[in-house]
């Protein structure tokens, strides 16, 4: 992405036409609010109904794409089990079944071991395993981020794996797929190939979703505050973004 291709988008976007779009929703910030920890963030009637809705409304074109775990999205969503692309690409599941990105978890080893040291160090810290990834949050400990992301940053490079930042979380990462590839992966599968699609996120991580959804005839929908994005459109918060889901609807 260069300077030249963002721009601080301002405008909402227009209600949704369902006929002919595909939905990818990221999950945290965007039809979640934030929350202190991960797993503070639980089932929401409103949430799962909406999703239940447009999944059928869209004939299955909705997935869910986000760094979380697959097992923590069902979790969250309980009883709705859309497409998911979850750790940020590493783990897909269609209809047809979950596709891993294929790791060794001994990798993580000795990461889980330096990590979870270091989280033991301050109660605010919090060490979530997904497995073939680590996240290492720090939103209730702030002052420890730098520190947070100097470990993390260190751990990847003696790996060769991926440092990913986020929203108050230092992630190592095995190098794969980013949410746009999860996107044209999709994209290029029944039910969604032929369809347009719009990808709605509020990560950095979102901005590869934006650019495959315009690649591809389609725009993103930035949340939050004003910023410099890839992104055709903006919603002010998670409130926003679920009204606007639910009005072609009723
Ligand atoms: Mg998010």
């Amino acid at each position: 992405m260069s300077a030249a291709d963002l721009v601080s988008v301002v405008e909402p976007p227009a209600p949704l036409a369902l006929g002919r779009i595909a939905l990818f929703l990221d999950l945290d910030g965007t039809l979640a609010p934030i929350a202190p920890r991960p797993d503070a963030v639980g089932y929401e009637p409103r949430r799962s109904r909406l999703l239940e809705r447009l999944i059928g409304a869209l004939d299955g074109r909705l997935a869910i794409v986000s760094g979380r775990s697959l097992a923590d999205i069902d979790r969250i969503l309980a009883d709705v089990h859309p497409v998911v692309s979850a750790v940020h690409g590493l783990v897909i599941r269609t209809a047809e079944g979950v596709a891993t990105s294929t790791v060794d978890p001994r990798q993580l080893d000795r990461a889980r071991q330096v990590l979870g040291a270091f989280a033991a160090r301050d109660p605010g810290l919090l060490v979530e395993d997904k497995e073939i990834s680590l996240a290492l949050h720090y939103r209730l400990a702030p002052a420890c981020e730098p520190e947070a992301v100097r470990l993390v940053e260190g751990l990847a490079a003696e790996l060769g794996w991926e440092f990913q930042p986020g929203r108050a979380v230092a992630e190592l990462r095995p190098p794969g797929p980013d949410k746009g590839d999860s996107v044209r992966r999709l994209m290029a599968t029944a039910p969604f190939a032929g369809a347009v699609p719009v990808f709605v996120g509020d990560d950095i991580t979102d901005e590869d979703g934006f650019r495959a959804a315009a690649e591809l005839g389609g725009f993103g929908v930035v949340v939050g505050a004003r910023r410099d994005t890839l992104a055709s459109y903006r919603l002010k918060d998670v409130a926003a973004v679920l009204d606007w889901l639910e009005r072609p609807l009723s």
